[in-house]
């Protein structure tokens, strides 16, 4: 299969219809797809929130600006999928539970990721934020700020992040680590696999 007939069959996926009907929104599945095969930047994330779901743009928001800025790179350089990759555990946003985002749903990395991951020319930098993208590509069996705070055991080739959300900015403050050293060495890789 073609990496465009992969795309559409994504694109078309309805798996979650009913899963997505019984949430509080009561929204269709609407893949967001973000993905060319010759990407230096694979960033595998959770799943799209409900800005994404209405603009179809991943990172189309606070966290994704946040992100940019841990990257060290502008919006033109993000959304160029020659170059930048999205490649989340669930395409479709899952919908809310008392305020906050339901887990994207195990159908759809079960259904797509290994296919995606076959069908891409092996990305040279790995961004896994997040504990299901952590738990999926390195088999991680610790809670995130282990993960996170380990990262020089899988970089240059992968860096596990913690979620961008304001949510996390006071776990920003607790581990200064983050921006003292891994940011440098996640942004001088950036550079590097663009260059
Ligand atoms: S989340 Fe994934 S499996 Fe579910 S409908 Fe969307 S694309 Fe299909």
């Amino acid at each position: 299969m073609t990496l465009a007939a992969l795309k559409s069959e994504i694109a078309a996926c309805l798996l979650c219809a009913d899963r997505f009907a019984a949430t509080e929104t009561t929204h269709a599945p609407r893949p967001v797809v973000w993905f060319d095969a010759g990407a230096r930047i694979l960033i595998c994330g959770q799943a799209p929130g409900m800005r994404v779901h209405r603009s179809g743009i991943p990172f189309d928001d606070p966290s994704g600006d946040r992100l940019r800025d841990w990257l060290g790179i502008d919006r033109d350089t993000f959304y160029d999928r020659d170059r930048v990759a999205v490649l989340p555990m669930a395409f479709c946003f899952p919908g809310y539970r008392k305020g906050a985002d339901l887990p994207p749903p195990p159908v759809c990395a079960k259904t797509w990721h290994g296919r995606v991951m076959a069908a891409l020319d092996r990305p040279p930098l790995l961004l896994l934020v997040g504990g299901y993208a952590q738990k999926w590509h390195l088999g991680a069996k610790t809670a995130v700020t282990q993960t996170v705070a380990a990262w020089r055991d899988h970089a240059p080739r992968a860096f596990p992040l913690p979620h961008p959300s304001w949510r996390n900015t006071a776990w920003l403050k607790r581990h200064p680590w983050f921006e003292a050293d891994l940011l440098p060495a996640l942004r001088a890789r950036v550079q590097k696999v663009l260059a």
